[in-house]
């Protein structure tokens, strides 16, 4: 038994796909479950292979699951009928099953879009192989190495005094109002990405920057790391580029918020529940 026999064992990488070992299929950006037990369990390896006759020359090794190997495997998006798997995005798996399964699922997610879009070297263009027993590609012509990369963000809760500031992002429907959220960018400090991206996006200046917690976000890649700020100085001016609408709002009048599985669910519990 490897790891713990809950989570996502990778610090061992396994070697060579087995009839018995886990696989989590993709078809696309669609993550395929059995109809059969609970959804977003990976299936058996030989049960997947009955089903779409799976190129063991692509696994992806993922870990060890339960103490299983698992693997990722990536099949042709019309190739699989609805009748014995049930399909959907990744995102949909969010708040719906446990946190331990939604991220081994994110991270299978993550490698197959990786291997997909390194299959070239970046530098010189000659095509790559894997190395490391899956954990990097390397270009046959020039030796680059790439590993599966990971951007970033912060995601942050913006309070003044007992109110918090929430914002709708431009270009969606308004399903609900989030906390402020970037990409940080090369050379900055997690506290320097608060600030410019709270100054971008609304116009107002924070500080007393604190971390509170991270959480894996693989649409495709990112990871964020979600903190509290408080205002400073200066008026809301939500940025259209951005942001739709952003306001102060009291905890008695909150409008829909994000799902506690999401990090911004969670920021804003906290705080809602600090006061
Ligand atoms: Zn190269």
């Amino acid at each position: 038994m490897i790891g713990d026999s809950t989570l996502l064992d990778i610090s061992v990488f396994p070697q060579r796909p087995e009839a018995d070992d886990w696989a989590f299929v993709f078809a696309g950006r669609n993550t395929l479950t059995s109809l059969r037990g609970q959804p977003g369990v990976p299936w058996r390896l030989e049960e997947a292979d009955a089903l779409w006759h799976l190129n063991k020359e692509l696994a992806v090794p993922i870990g060890y699951w339960e103490g299983k190997a698992t693997w990722a495997f990536s099949i042709p998006e019309d190739s699989h009928t609805g009748v014995e798997a049930l399909s959907g995005n990744l995102y949909s798996l969010l708040g719906r099953v446990d946190d331990a399964l939604f991220h081994a699922h994110g991270r299978a997610y993550q490698l197959l879009h990786w291997r997909d879009t390194h299959q070239y070297c970046g530098r010189c263009g000659s095509p790559t192989s894997i190395i490391e027993h899956g954990r990097a590609v390397a270009c046959g012509d020039c030796s680059t190495r790439v590993y599966p990369r990971i951007s970033p963000c912060v995601i942050v809760l913006v309070s003044k005094g007992d109110k918090l500031l929430l914002a709708a992002a431009a270009g969606y429907q308004k399903r609900f109002y989030s906390t402020l959220a970037g990409f940080m960018e090369p050379g900055e400090t997690c506290e320097q990405t608060v600030i410019r991206e709270v100054r971008e996006e609304v116009g107002i200046e924070v500080g007393n920057i604190r971390y509170f917690t991270s959480q894996p976000w693989p649409f495709p890649s990112q990871v964020m790391l979600g903190f509290f700020a408080e205002w400073q100085s200066g008026d809301i001016v939500p940025n259209p580029d951005e942001i739709e609408e952003a306001e102060w709002f009291d905890r008695s009048s909150l409008p829909p918020t994000p799902p506690n599985a999401s990090i911004s669910g969670q920021l804003i519990a906290h705080f809602l529940q600090a006061r």
